[in-house]
């Protein structure tokens, strides 16, 4: 059978006492055991049983079963958002006198946990050019923990050649972590490609709609002791693992991941060509277009689809910001990969913190959008991006 046969078939550990056809919420938060002897063995890891639903729950490990179904991992863990998952990988990575290799191209909550939060407890970062390999391999060094990327970053959109940074990293012994969050894990292999852990914000496509926030770290058996770090030291003293609910509402939304993707990333790509005859739009940044610098390696590395986050440059910041405010149809609202179409300044909001230095360093362009491209039918999201156009 296809792994996406599969997944929407992964059986219950335990039959269900109704036979309840989708996964029931087990909103619980102890199991009874038999004897004491159970008991101990349960909680010493000895047995395959649920104990406590901060560290396991039958709801949430159904969920990560076709997590591990879809990607082949030797492992799956289910965190309460992206942010849970990069973190408390991030934790189980390193410690005081390491430092992480990283581009300086991230998510700015990435950004900001690995230069400030993990900065205070002696965390190295160390930001390079991930696509000069040059760079990447001066930058590492003894005490180097990882390689840390995001595979399309947001919202510059580069895209770094993931089997040469995994042949740096498994050159001196180190993992490549990376962040998949922009095309989901059911379109390409980041295993094949040489990654030895993934993070996914699950917020994003899996969730089903952004019905809820999520997160997961895939591994795929190649970084020692990791995943048995995970499960049984970051869950039980961090807390972060993902809610029964929350693993309810993202199981149904991985069983219609992969039709939801295949019509936004349609949408996207035929957007984005539109979009381009605009008068009033200065670039279109998609990987999808033939004429952008990462489009054969994005091609080579994820397939023919390109995901759904689309950039545009305009003419100012005024224009930007104009732009967002004439929006009809489309939502001003942060967020990927929602069945609604999205737009967002990212300079102005989830950079807004950061200084203009900062900012310029990081490449984020005071005169740039961000749409994230949903469900709807193209003519009317074309309609809407042409008339807040015309009118800014
Ligand atoms: C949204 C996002 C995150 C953070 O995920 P949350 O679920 O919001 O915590 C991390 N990385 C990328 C690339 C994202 O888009």
């Amino acid at each position: 059978m296809k792994k996406q046969t599969q997944a929407i078939h992964v059986p219950y550990r335990r039959r269900d006492a109704y036979d309840a056809l989708s996964m029931p919420v087990y909103n619980a938060v102890a199991y009874e055991f038999d004897n004491a002897q159970l008991m101990a063995d349960a909680f010493c890891c000895r047995i395959d049983a649920p104990d406590y639903s901060r560290v396991e729950n039958p709801t949430v490990t159904n969920f990560e079963e076709r997590v591990k179904v879809l990607t082949g991992a030797n492992s799956v863990t289910a965190l309460n958002s992206g942010m849970a998952a990069i973190s408390n990988t991030m934790l189980a990575l390193t410690s005081q006198g390491k430092n992480v290799v990283t581009s300086k191209h991230l998510f700015g909550n990435t950004f900001d946990l690995l230069n400030n939060t993990l900065k205070r407890f002696g965390v190295e970062t160390r930001l390079c050019d991930l696509t000069n390999m040059n760079e990447v391999e001066t930058s590492i060094d003894e005490n180097t923990a990882c390689i840390f990327l995001e595979i399309i970053t947001n919202p510059q959109m580069e895209v770094a050649d993931l089997t040469a940074l995994a042949t740096i990293a498994h050159a001196h012994k180190i993992p490549l972590v990376a962040d998949t969050t922009t095309i989901p894990f059911t379109q390409f292999s980041s295993h094949n490609l040489g990654v030895d852990i993934e993070v996914v914000s699950s917020t994003k496509y899996v969730s089903g709609g952004a019905t809820s926030l999520g997160g997961v770290v895939i591994d795929y058996g190649t970084a020692k002791g990791f995943s048995n770090r995970m499960k049984n030291e970051m869950l039980f003293n961090f807390g972060a693992y993902m809610t029964p609910q929350v693993a309810y509402m993202q199981t149904i939304g991985l069983e219609t991941l992969n039709a939801r993707y295949r019509v936004q990333s349609s949408n996207a790509l035929e957007l984005a060509k539109k979009m381009q005859t605009l008068q009033g739009v200065k670039k279109v940044n998609y990987v999808g277009l033939k004429e952008n610098p990462y489009h054969k390696l994005a091609q080579q590395q994820f397939g023919e689809t390109a995901g759904a986050m689309v950039c545009i440059d305009l003419e100012s910041q005024k224009a930007c910001f104009n732009f967002i405010d004439n929006l009809k149809l489309i939502h001003r609202a942060t967020n990927l990969f929602d069945n609604r179409t999205l737009a967002i300044h990212p300079a102005s909001t989830i950079f807004g913190l950061f200084s203009d230095i900062e900012k310029a360093n990081m490449d984020v362009l005071d005169t740039t959008i961000r749409l994230s491209i949903g469900l709807e039918d193209v003519e009317d999201l074309f309609e809407d991006i042409k008339q807040s156009i015309e009118r800014s």
